[in-house]
């Protein structure tokens, strides 16, 4: 039986945000420069208003200026692309994110893409994206930026391990992959189409599971003293109210993973809450930091 370690994404997340905050003070004092994040929110989406609050309290927390756009839900495509244009060209402004999901009138594709690549501090811009697919410099996208500081917390040098990604979407799995193989790890992707997953997990020193299918991975596919990284969040049908899942309110919050059997497997595991979640934030401070200094 492995003594498992509960890897404390919260803690982990407010020292790297003290650390931004010593890093923003210092630009401040010698360019008098004040990292500026844009974001813009349409429509009213109860868990995008959440997030978006958080993503503005913790901003000005780290001393940035927070910029907030809310536009209405019938909000026409033209109108939200005018006013990336006009934050693309303001010099106070040095990250710009979108909320996601938008409203269906609206194309998520164009709008990521009218984003300047150089305030893209979501890193969903296909330059961006080109970027970290061939090695180069560039803004990663949060999440996976994330997992990757826990993971290298946890274990030190990630080279030579086998890692499988559960989930291949642009914004968590694609670039976790490249990540990961940035850092010299065998890397497996997977997704729905994937035949006999439990005996490919079997075989992974890592494991990043990013389905938005609760409670999916249990501790019996896991390779004893294996790491699993839970970026899901799902929640569960409330069981005293009719609320769907998946709403702002409603029954418990959990990952892709089943945690309870994963313990005694597992050498780490992050929980949800705690775990990935307090670290999308903080790189998304990291990287509007980032943008601010190469500006
Ligand atoms: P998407 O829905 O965009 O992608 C899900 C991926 O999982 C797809 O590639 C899909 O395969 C794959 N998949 C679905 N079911 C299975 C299965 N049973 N076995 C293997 N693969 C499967 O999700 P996201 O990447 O946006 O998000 C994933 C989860 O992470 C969600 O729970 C989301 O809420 C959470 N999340 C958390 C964040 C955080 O800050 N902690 C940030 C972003 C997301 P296919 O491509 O074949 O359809």
């Amino acid at each position: 039986m492995t003594q498992t370690k509960i890897i404390d994404g919260k803690a982990f997340a407010e020292k790297l945000r003290a650390d931004i905050a010593r890093r923003v003070a210092k630009l401040k004092t010698e360019k008098h420069i004040t990292p500026g994040l844009a974001v813009v929110l349409v429509g009213d989406n109860p868990a995008s208003d959440v997030y978006v609050k958080n993503k503005a309290k913790q901003t000005r927390e780290a001393g940035m200026n927070s910029y907030e756009f809310r536009l209405p839900e019938d909000t026409y495509e033209a109108t939200l692309l005018a006013k990336i244009e006009e934050l693309n060209h303001d010099p106070n402004v040095h990250g710009i994110l979108v909320q996601l999901p938008l409203p269906k009138q609206i194309n998520e594709a164009a709008v990521i893409h009218a984003v300047d690549h150089k305030k893209d501090v979501d890193g969903f811009h296909v330059v961006n994206a080109g970027l970290l697919a061939t090695g180069q410099p560039g803004f990663v996208p949060c999440t996976p930026l994330g997992c990757l500081m826990l993971l290298k917390d946890t274990l030190g040098d990630l080279s030579g391990k086998h890692a499988i990604i559960l989930g291949r979407s642009n914004i968590v799995g694609k670039p976790m992959a490249a990540l990961l193989l940035r850092e010299n790890c065998t890397v497996t992707v997977a997704h729905s189409k994937t035949k006999d997953l439990p005996a490919l997990v079997k075989q992974a020193d890592i494991v990043v599971a990013a389905i938005g299918k609760p409670e999916t991975v249990k501790g019996a596919w896991l390779k004893p003293g294996a790491v699993v990284i839970d970026v899901g969040i799902n929640r569960l049908p409330s069981l005293s109210s009719s609320l769907p899942a998946g709403g702002a309110q409603g029954g418990k919050l959990v990952g892709d993973v089943d945690f309870e059997s994963c313990k005694g497997i597992a050498a780490a595991i992050t929980p949800v809450p705690g775990g990935v979640g307090p670290m999308t934030i903080a790189c998304l401070l990291e990287n509007t930091l980032k943008a601010a200094t190469a500006s």
